[in-house]
């Protein structure tokens, strides 16, 4: 029997979590951690707790528009009213000090007066001249944020690890944390490789190609913020892989590579780096993908992925992605999954873990759902540009019937129009 005819469920292919679960074991943070400005913070992960250093509400303060009083007046304000004392806003509290069957008019943001704990909310008051009554009766507290309602001086509001996104910001910002210590960003360096392989801009000869796969990875780094040293297109020559590897470990912490990993005659990235660095090599049972090497040299980490293009995409997001995160310091990499119903039945071949480029789309009846976005060959990069998802298959599976559940990984950059695109 041909051998290479056996579905990629043999020992000596990997799956795709005990491959995931190698390469995180094998990771720790990156050491030292800087002080940045909040302003500059966006995407980073924070190396310390943010501890606050104050109450959030720092000050009682009025939920609503209306009229602050102590709710042992409320009969009174309910029968014949409260005498109106003055006038609290945000940012001009009210300076008096108050009576016994007195209020306040109170705008919403503005501290409590002393001696006052509820607000009558606008709606609920008759005012006639300087008395105000109460149309409906109000709790002790209604109306009132408290401070430390929100959260408590002294109490971790984000651990360690956490990314820092816009409300995080906002939340360090509420605080008065004008800095944060955040972790190190792994620095990239990235290369393609292949005779074939031609810059943009120049024509193509007879069975040449453009480099997408440096825009791809350069593309992915960048929107994660990651600082990327790209060493450009490397020819299919080991002198020339040698080069790249050299200048790639004087210069950063990781270096990905794509094409030249598999057993061809060309493929000399893998046979040159196991010339410095320990490896594995993996062939993977999932589909794109298959060849990925991950090795280490010195201090420097080596992805070395497919050149597919998209072998090139998956493998990055399922295997280099958690990887960064993992050196950056943020603990929780496992990409999110969600299950959705197929909108039309699905080809699968079983044998290996598919990723299949998908379309989480509304169906004619309001519902989420999910199909194929096209043709799956790895070479297919339209059908890529026109996903906003992948769809996670097990090995075990073959073809899906229309409204079955399948795992659905949204694409870290929807928000293209195929995210909104209709079945
Ligand atoms: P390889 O992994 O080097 O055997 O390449 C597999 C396939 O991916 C071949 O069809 C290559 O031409 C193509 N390929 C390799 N590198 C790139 C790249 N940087 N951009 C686009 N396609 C590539
Ligand atoms: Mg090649």
């Amino acid at each position: 029997m041909d051998q290479s005819a056996l579905p990629d469920c043999t020992p000596a292919s990997l799956d795709v979590e005990a491959a995931l679960a190698q390469v995180l074991d094998t990771l720790t943070p990156l050491p030292g951690s800087e002080q940045i400005a909040l302003d500059l913070a966006l995407g980073r992960v924070l190396a310390q707790p943010l501890v606050a250093a104050m109450d959030l509400q720092p000050w009682p303060n009025s939920a609503m528009d209306g009229y602050a009083f102590a709710v042992s007046d409320l009969d009174q304000a309910l029968a014949k009213g409260l005498a109106l004392a003055g006038t609290s806003m945000a940012g001009h509290p009210f300076t008096g000090t108050l009576g016994p069957g007195e209020c306040v008019r109170i705008l919403t943001g503005a501290i409590l007066p002393a001696g006052c704990d509820t607000v009558a909310m606008q709606e609920h008051v008759a005012v006639h001249g300087d008395q105000v009554r109460l149309t409906a009766s109000v709790p002790r507290g209604a109306n009132v944020r408290a401070p430390g309602e929100d959260v408590r001086t002294g109490s971790v509001v984000l651990p360690a690890g956490t990314r820092l996104g816009p409300p995080q910001i906002a939340l360090a910002a509420a605080l008065g944390q004008a800095r944060v210590v955040v972790s190190h960003r792994p620095r990239v360096a990235l290369f393609t490789s292949g005779d074939e392989l031609t810059p943009l801009g120049q024509p193509l000869a007879a069975g040449a190609i453009y480099d997408s796969n440096r825009y791809l990875l350069r593309a992915m780094l960048q929107q994660m913020g990651m600082p990327v040293i790209d060493l450009g297109i490397v020819a299919d020559d080991p002198d020339a892989v040698r080069s790249a590897f050299a200048a790639a470990r004087a210069q950063a912490d990781v270096v990905i590579s794509s094409g030249g990993v598999s057993v061809g005659d060309a493929d000399y990235v893998r046979e040159v780096f196991s010339e410095f660095g320990d490896i594995h090599f993996w062939r993977i049972a999932m589909k794109p993908g298959r060849p990925l090497a991950f090795g280490r040299l010195d201090e420097t980490w080596f992805f070395g992925l497919p050149g597919n293009p998209v072998s090139t995409a998956v493998t990055f997001l399922e295997f280099v992605r958690p990887a960064l995160c993992r050196l950056e310091g943020e603990p929780l990499t496992a990409p999110l999954r969600v299950e959705l119903p197929l909108l039309e039945p699905l080809r699968k071949a079983p044998g290996r873990m598919d990723f299949q480029r998908g379309i989480v789309a509304i169906d004619k009846d309001g519902r989420p759902g999910v199909r194929s976005a096209g043709p799956q060959g790895s070479h297919v990069m339209s059908s890529l540009a026109a996903a906003n998802c992948l769809l996670v298959l097990p090995a075990a599976s073959g073809d899906l019937p229309a409204g079955s559940l399948v795992e659905v990984e949204l694409l870290p950059w929807t928000g293209t129009p195929a995210a909104h695109g209709q079945p």
